[in-house]
């Protein structure tokens, strides 16, 4: 597949928001893979990208990103940057993006990596996202992109009023894409199907004594 087969594709899997699909035919993913895999960018599956963790499957990417209903002056939290991919899409879609990853090779490269691509409204910070990221909350959206045992407190708190929250909870191997809705100090949860993403480590989510590299295509 290539990008345009692949924005195909997501159309037929029943991806419907324009400004997300037209930012997934402007990123380029093959930028994010490692060079071996270059030739499977466009297919729409995780990767490997080092240390045990994956680029997101982008039907995946498409589907938490349209349930944040992003609007251009809104300021987004990522936990999980990985890649960098879902950064830059969340980048094109928002005014300001800051996003964590606990492993500082990964938050590292990407940091290098958006910024080569000119990403200006982006910081990376080397950090436990189960913690959120207090200096500048409230956020009007917050994604997580790895799995927790629940939902943690710290990032409601920061969510702003009216913002919201997709993270995939359950055990290890499976969970569910929960999305979380502040309405007047109101949270509200709603489950928008199965999905399968690598442990989020930290207080508040999977202790730091698993072994979070041994999840990736299970
Ligand atoms: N969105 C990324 C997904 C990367 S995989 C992409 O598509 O490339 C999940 C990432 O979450 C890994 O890089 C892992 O190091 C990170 N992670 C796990 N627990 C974390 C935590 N508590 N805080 C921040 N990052 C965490």
């Amino acid at each position: 597949m290539d990008r345009a087969e692949l924005i195909q594709h997501l159309r037929r899997e029943g991806v419907t928001d324009e400004r997300v699909l037209s930012t997934m035919q402007k990123v380029r993913r093959e930028l994010f893979v490692p060079s071996q895999s270059e030739h499977l960018a466009y297919a729409d599956r995780p990767l490997p990208i080092g240390e045990g963790q994956t680029i997101s499957q982008p039907f995946i990417v498409a589907l938490m990103t349209q349930a944040l209903r992003l609007t251009p002056e809104m300021k987004v939290l990522e936990i999980g940057t990985g890649s960098g991919y879902q950064t830059a899409i969340l980048a094109h879609l928002s005014a300001y993006v800051v996003s964590l990853d606990r492993r500082k090779l990964l938050a590292d490269r990407a940091r290098l990596r958006l910024s080569a691509l000119s990403y200006v409204n982006v910081e990376v910070h080397h950090a436990d996202g189960a913690l959120g990221w207090p200096p500048e909350a409230p956020y009007d959206a917050i994604i997580v992109t790895a799995g927790s045992p629940r939902v943690p407190e710290k990032l409601v708190e920061q969510m702003a009023n009216h913002g919201r929250l997709v993270i995939p909870v359950g055990s290890l191997r499976f969970q569910s894409l929960r999305l979380v809705e502040k309405q007047n100090g109101q949270v509200q949860i709603s489950d928008l199907g199965a999905c399968r993403f690598v442990p989020l480590v930290g207080e508040g989510a999977w202790q730091e004594d698993i072994d979070d590299t041994e999840y990736w295509g299970v």
